[in-house]
C-alpha cells in the first residue's frame, strides 16, 4: 500500500524549513527506492539545510505520529533505505566538517558528507577515512555509519564500527544524546544524563544474553547484521554506546554528528596476482595468503577476465599482468614501504611454491605469482575488476544479478567448499553467479541472475537464500558481511541468531523506538523477503500502451524496447559522483535527486508503468525532470550499465511535442537548419537582437531566450559546398569497398569493435596514395557562423595530400545538409530523420567505397554513430556509422599509419583543451590531445571539466541559464581564466567555444584551426 500524503505535515514542514519539502508524486517516486531490488513509495521528502532542521522535521514527523527513514546517498542494497516515511535525506546540505584534529587524527563531521569529498579534504594533511567501500564517490558517512559498512581493505582498518569513535544523534522522542564511551560503573554518565539508563539497559542485555552472544554471533571480522549486542557483553574490549548505533540501519537514531578515526595515507603499494588453475585452489588458499598480513586480497575470476578482454582498453592491463589462462586470481596487496614490500612479495611467491603452486605443472596446481610494482598497473587492474561486474550488471535482458546472498561471510578455511557448495545451489536452480572481492575476509561478492518479475523465480530466491544460510549458519559465518539486514536479511535473523537474541534485538529497539518511529520495520519486526507487494517489479508492475519514436530494440518491454532500456537504473547511484569524468553535470550544481541520471531513470520507469497517474511521461513534471539534462551522454558511458539518458530525453521530447506542440523557442531552435539560408542572406536583421538591448528583452520575454546570452552571429560569407567533386567519381572497386562489405558480413558485431576491424584492416591493406580520399561535412554550426573552421580543415587535408570531396544534397534542393541534431533537441523527430536522410543519400556513393566521412562538430558527427542509426533502419544509416569519423579521429589513425606528416611548425608553447561532452563519451577526447600533440613544442594540457553547461540551445534558455553558467563554473571557466594570454584554448564544440567566450571572454580554437595555423606558421 502506497503512503498517504499528509497535508499538515507537508503544510508545517513547508512552514518551517528553508530546505527542499516535497510531497509530490514525481518526488516521492525518486526516493521509492535504493539500490536494492524493492520499492516502496515515501510519504514525501525533505532536504534540511541544517542539522537543527532535521530536527525540526523529525519533531513534526513525530507530532504527526509519522515515522522517518534518514537517507544518504541511497545506494544501500539489503532494502534498508526504502519506506513508507518521510524521508530525510542528509546528502544535500549535512555536509560540512565540524572538526579535524590532525595531531590526533580524527574529525567530526555532519552524517551526509560523501567519503570521497571527506578524503579528498584530508589528502593534504597525509589522512584518509580508510573505509574504502566501493560506492565511495556517494556514500555518505551516515549511510556507512549506520550500514556499519566494510571497504576492500577492511583486513587491516576492519569495519566502520572499528573507525566510528562517538555519534551525537536524535532519538525518537527527540532526545539528543552523545554516543561514546562509557566508562566502569557509567561513571562518565551523570545521573541526570538521558543516555545512563539506555547504557544501563544495554549492559544488562549484555550481560543477560553473554551466553547467547557467545554462541551465536559469528566470529568471522564481516558481520554486520542485527544490532552490535556483542558491544555490551562483559567480554567485549571497551563499551562504546556508538556500537549500537552502528548498523542499526536508521532505526534506533538519527545521526547529526559522527567522530571519526583517520588513518595515514597508503604509501607506495605492491601488488602479488597470484594465479591459479583451479577456482577451488584460489579460495582453498586464501586463508594461507593472509598470514602474510595484506591489507587486501580480493578475487578476480575467470568470467571476469573474460569480460574485460572483450574490452579493447584492458587488453593491455591483461596482457601486463596475466601469465597464461588462471581460473582464478588473486590480487594480494602490501603497503609497509618499499623494501618490506618487496620482501613480502618474495614471501608470497615462496608461499605459492610452499602450497604446490607452480607455472610449470597443469591442471589444478598450476599458478604462481606476478609482481606489480607500477602505480599505474594497479590502478588500471582495479578499474578492469570493476569494469568487468559492469559489464556483467549491463545485462540488456529482464533477468539481472540480484543481490540477496551476496555478501555472506564464512570463516576462510570454509571458503573454498562454501563457494563450491552455492555454485551448486544456483546450478540446482537453473542459475549461476560470478564470484568476485573481498577473499581476504571470507566475504566473496556472488548474484543470481534472476528474473523477480517472475514468481518462479522468486521461489527460486527464497530457496536460494535458504540454502545459502543454513551453509553460512552451518560454518559459523555472517548472513551479512557488508551490506546491511534491511528487508532482505531481517527475516533470517531468527534463524541465524536464535530466538532469544531476536527477542533482545526488539527489546534494544522497543528502549529506543517504542512507538516505531524510526525506519520501522528493518531489522526486527521486518516483512518477508520475498513480499513481491514490496518489489520494484510488483506483481502488477506493467508498461501501458507505448510507442517509442527511436529504436530500443536490443532491450525488452515496452515502446519496443525503451521499457527495458529505462529498467537498466539498478539505483547503484554512481551518477551521484561530483567529480572525475562528465556525469552528471546538472547533478553537480543542483546537488537535487531530480537532476541525476537515476532521479531520471525512476521518474521514467514509474510515469512508463502508470505508477505516477496519467500521462505522466507528457506531464509537467517529467518536462521538469528533463529540463536540466543536457545531453552530454556522460551517461551513456560513464553509467555502469549504460543508461543513455539524453536518448531516452529524445523520448519524452517527442512524446511532449506530439502532444503540447512546440514553443517558439523550440521553433528558432529546430527549424535552424531550414531558415539558416535566410538568415545569411539578411544578417544585420537577425542579429539586431544582440545590437539592442530592448530587442534582447525581448526575446526573453517572448521567446524564452536569456537577454544575458548573445546568440551566434549570422554572416554572409558563410562556407559554401561548390567546390569540384561528385558522386561522378570513378566507382573504382578500391580496397575499401571490400573491406565495408567484409565489415557488413560480420552479424552480430557491435559498431565500435567494426569501426576497429575497419581500421584495422585498412592499415593492413591499404596501399600508399590509393585511398586518399575523404569526405567533409559541413554542419549547421560551424558553415554559418564559423567557417574558418571548415577552412581549416580543408586546408589542413589538402596540404596532407587529401582529395577532400564536400557532402552536398543529392535531392536537388540548394539547402545545404544537416545531421538533423537542432531537431532531436526539441523532440521533432521525425524531421530529424529526414534531416538525416538527406545526408545518408548524400554520402551514400562514398560511405559504399568505404571513404570516410568527416566532421568538425562533435555532437554532429557522432550522432551519427549513435541516434541516426536508432532512428533511420537502412543500410546506408549501418554504413554511415561505421565511416563517420571526427576530424582528429581521423588524423590519428592516418598518422599511425604514417600517412598523415604535414610539416607542423611550433605555434605557441601549450595549449589548455577542453573536451566536448560527446567526445568523452565516446572515448575519443585522447585524439584531440595526440593531434595536437604533433604540433612542435607544444604543451598540451587538459581541462578537468564535465560539461561545459552550454550544451546546444541549454546555455540559452531564461529559465536554465543561471545552470548553465554554473556548470561552466564547476572548472571550465575558472581554467581557461587562469590560462596566460599566450596559451591556446582548444575546443572542439561551437557551444563550448561559445560557452568560454561568454564566460571567461577568451575565443576558443577548434582543433582544425591550431593545426592550420601551425601549417601556416
Ligand atoms: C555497486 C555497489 C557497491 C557497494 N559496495 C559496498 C562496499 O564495498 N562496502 C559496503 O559496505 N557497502 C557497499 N555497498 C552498499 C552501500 O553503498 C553502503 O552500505 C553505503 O555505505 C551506503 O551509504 P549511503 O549514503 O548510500 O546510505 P543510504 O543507503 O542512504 O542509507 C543507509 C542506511 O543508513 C541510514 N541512515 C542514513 N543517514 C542516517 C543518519 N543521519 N542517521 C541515521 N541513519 C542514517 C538509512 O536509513 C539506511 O538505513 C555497495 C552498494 C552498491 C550499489
Ligand atoms: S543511472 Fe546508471 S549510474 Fe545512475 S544509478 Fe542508475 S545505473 Fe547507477
Ligand atoms: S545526459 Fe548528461 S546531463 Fe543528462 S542525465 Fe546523462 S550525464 Fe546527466
Amino acid at each position: 500500500m502506497a503512503a498517504q500524503i499528509l497535508p499538515g505535515l507537508e503544510r508545517k514542514l513547508k512552514a518551517e524549513l528553508t530546505g527542499d519539502v516535497m510531497f509530490d508524486r514525481f518526488s516521492r517516486g525518486r526516493y521509492a527506492t535504493d539500490a536494492s531490488h524493492y520499492q516502496m513509495m515515501p510519504l514525501g521528502v525533505v532536504t534540511p539545510r541544517t542539522v537543527a532542521e532535521a530536527e525540526r522535521a523529525l519533531a513534526l514527523a513525530r507530532e504527526e505520529g509519522v515515522s522517518v527513514l534518514p537517507r544518504g546517498g541511497g545506494t544501500s542494497q539489503a532494502g534498508q533505505t526504502v519506506n513508507e516515511s518521510l524521508v530525510i535525506d542528509c546528502s544535500k546540505h549535512l555536509t560540512q566538517i565540524y572538526e579535524l584534529d590532525i595531531g590526533e587524527r580524527r574529525c567530526a563531521v555532519e552524517p551526509g558528507i560523501v567519503l570521497d569529498d571527506l578524503n579528498r579534504k584530508l589528502k593534504p594533511y597525509g589522512l584518509w577515512f580508510p573505509v574504502d567501500v566501493s560506492t565511495a564517490s556517494r556514500a555518505t558517512i551516515g549511510g556507512m555509519t549506520a550500514n556499519n559498512s566494510c571497504g576492500g581493505r577492511s583486513l587491516r582498518y576492519g569495519t566502520m564500527r572499528d573507525n566510528v569513535l562517538s555519534i551525537d544523534a536524535v532519538m525518537a522522542d527527540g532526545t539528543r544524546a552523545h554516543f561514546g564511551p562509557v566508562a566502569a560503573g557509567l561513571s562518565n554518565l551523570p545521573p541526570g544524563s538521558p543516555l545512563r539508563p539506555l547504557a544501563r539497559s544495554l549492559l544488562d542485555i549484555g550481560l543477560r544474553e553473554a551466553d547467547e552472544i557467545e554462541a551465536h554471533f559469528p566470529k568471522v571480522q564481516r558481520r554486520v547484521g542485527g544490532y552490535n549486542l556483542d558491544a555490551f557483553a562483559p567480554n567485549a574490549p571497551q563499551h562504546n554506546l556508538a556500537h549500537i548505533l552502528l548498523g542499526s540501519e536508521g532505526t534506533l537514531a538519527f545521526s547529526t554528528r559522527i567522530e571519526l578515526k583517520l588513518s595515514a595515507l597508503l604509501g607506495k603499494r605492491a601488488v602479488g596476482a597470484c594465479h591459479f588453475g583451479s577456482f577451488y585452489e584460489a579460495m582453498n588458499a586464501a586463508q594461507h595468503l593472509v598470514k602474510l598480513k595484506p591489507i587486501a586480497v580480493e578475487l578476480v575470476d575467470r568470467t571476469m577476465l573474460q569480460l574485460a578482454g572483450e574490452i579493447a582498453m584492458f587488453r593491455p592491463t591483461l596482457k601486463a599482468f596475466v601469465h597464461g589462462e588462471p581460473e582464478a586470481i588473486l590480487l594480494v596487496e602490501f603497503d609497509e614501504g618499499e623494501v618490506e614490500n618487496k620482501r613480502r612479495l618474495k614471501e608470497l611467491a615462496a608461499m605459492m611454491g610452499d602450497l604446490g603452486f607452480s607455472f610449470h605443472k597443469s591442471g589444478a596446481k598450476w599458478g604462481g605469482i606476478v609482481e606489480v610494482y607500477d602505480a599505474n598497473l594497479q590502478a588500471a587492474i582495479a578499474d578492469l575488476r570493476t569494469s568487468g561486474l559492469n559489464i556483467m550488471m549491463s545485462m540488456k535482458e529482464e533477468g539481472k544479478p540480484i543481490s540477496f546472498v551476496e555478501d555472506c561471510a564464512v570463516p576462510l578455511i570454509n571458503l573454498a567448499e562454501y563457494t563450491a557448495r552455492l555454485s551448486e545451489v544456483f546450478e540446482k536452480h537453473g542459475t549461476r553467479g560470478t564470484w568476485y572481492a573481498h577473499a581476504s575476509v571470507g566475504c566473496l561478492h556472488v548474484r543470481p541472475v534472476l528474473n523477480l518479475r517472475q514468481e518462479k523465480d522468486v521461489k527460486a530466491m527464497r530457496a536460494i537464500a535458504e540454502e545459502a544460510f543454513a551453509m553460512v549458519r552451518a560454518y559459523k559465518g555472517s548472513h551479512s558481511g557488508e551490506h546491511g539486514d534491511g528487508i532482505v536479511r531481517s527475516e533470517f535473523h531468527e534463524f541465524m541468531f536464535g530466538k532469544r537474541l531476536v527477542a533482545a534485538f526488539e527489546e534494544v529497539k522497543d528502549r529506543f523506538d517504542p512507538k516505531g518511529l524510526l525506519n520501522p520495520g528493518k531489522i526486527v519486526r521486518a516483512p518477508k523477503f520475498d513480499d513481491r507487494s514490496k518489489f520494484r517489479y510488483a506483481p502488477d508492475y506493467a508498461a501501458g500502451e507505448l510507442q517509442a519514436a527511436l529504436d530500443w530494440s536490443p532491450y525488452p518491454g515496452a515502446g519496443g524496447g525503451f521499457q527495458g532500456a529505462v529498467e537498466m537504473c539498478n539505483n547503484n547511484g554512481a551518477c551521484r559522483k561530483t567529480t572525475g569524468g562528465v556525469m552528471c553535470p546538472s547533478y553537480r550544481v543542483t546537488q537535487n535527486e531530480r537532476d541525476v541520471t537515476r532521479g531520471r531513470a525512476n521518474a521514467l520507469r514509474l510515469a512508463l508503468t502508470g505508477q505516477l497517474g496519467p500521462d505522466a511521461l507528457t506531464s509537467d513534471e517529467m518536462a521538469e525532470t528533463m529540463q536540466l539534462c543536457v545531453s552530454c551522454k556522460g551517461c551513456r558511458r560513464e553509467c555502469p550499465t549504460g543508461v543513455d539518458m539524453a536518448r531516452m530525453k529524445i523520448e519524452v521530447l517527442a512524446a511532449r511535442a506530439a502532444k503540447h506542440g512546440l514553443s517558439l523557442r523550440d521553433k528558432l531552435i529546430g527549424w535552424m537548419p531550414r531558415y539558416a539560408p535566410y538568415a545569411a542572406m539578411l544578417p544585420w536583421a537577425f542579429n539586431a537582437r544582440d545590437k539592442y538591448p530592448r530587442l534582447r528583452q525581448l526575446s526573453e520575454r517572448f521567446a524564452g531566450l536569456s537577454a544575458r546570452r548573445t546568440l551566434p552571429q549570422w554572416r554572409k560569407d558563410v562556407f559554401r559546398d561548390e567546390r569540384d567533386d561528385s558522386h561522378s567519381l570513378p566507382q573504382q572497386k578500391g580496397v575499401h569497398a571490400r573491406l565495408g562489405r567484409e565489415i557488413r558480413g560480420r552479424g552480430g558485431e557491435g559498431e565500435e569493435p567494426a569501426r576497429d576491424a575497419l581500421h584495422a584492416l585498412a592499415a593492413r591493406e591499404t596501399t600508399h596514395g590509393a585511398e586518399r580520399e575523404v569526405v567533409l561535412l559541413a554542419d549547421t554550426f560551424n558553415r554559418y557562423f564559423e567557417r574558418e573552421n571548415l577552412d581549416a580543415a580543408l586546408a589542413v587535408l589538402e596540404a596532407a595530400g587529401y582529395t577532400v570531396h564536400i557532402a552536398k544534397p543529392t535531392d536537388g534542393s540548394k539547402r545545404p545538409l544537416c545531421c538533423g541534431r537542432t531537431f532531436l533537441a526539441v523532440g521533432k523527430v521525425d524531421e530529424a530523420r529526414r534531416e538525416a536522410e538527406r545526408v545518408i543519400a548524400a554520402v551514400a556513393p562514398f560511405v559504399n567505397r568505404g571513404v570516410p566521412v568527416i566532421g568538425l562538430e562533435p555532437s554532429c558527427i557522432l550522432g551519427f554513430r549513435d541516434e541516426v542509426p536508432a532512428m533511420v533502419k537502412s543500410e546506408g544509416a549501418g554504413q554511415l556509422a561505421l565511416h563517420a569519423l571526427m576530424f582528429e579521429e581521423f588524423l590519428v589513425r592516418e598518422a599511425a599509419l604514417g600517412r598523415f606528416k604535414p610539416p607542423l611548425k611550433p605555434v605557441a608553447a601549450r595549449a589548455l583543451v577542453h573536451g566536448h561532452c560527446h567526445q568523452k563519451a565516446f572515448g575519443m577526447f585522447g585524439a584531440v590531445e595526440r593531434i595536437l600533440r604533433l604540433v612542435p613544442g607544444l604543451k598540451v594540457e587538459t581541462v578537468e571539466s564535465s560539461c561545459c553547461g552550454m550544451a546546444g540551445a541549454f546555455g540559452y534558455g531564461t529559465e536554465t541559464i543561471d545552470v548553465s553558467l554554473a556548470m561552466g563554473e564547476l572548472s571550465l571557466l575558472p581554467a581557461v581564466r587562469k590560462a596566460d594570454a599566450d596559451t591556446l584554448i582548444v575546443a572542439d564544440g561551437t557551444s563550448c567555444r561559445h560557452q568560454i567566450h561568454d564566460g571567461a571572454g577568451r575565443d576558443a580554437l577548434h582543433v582544425a584551426r591550431v593545426l592550420a595555423m601551425s601549417l601556416r606558421a
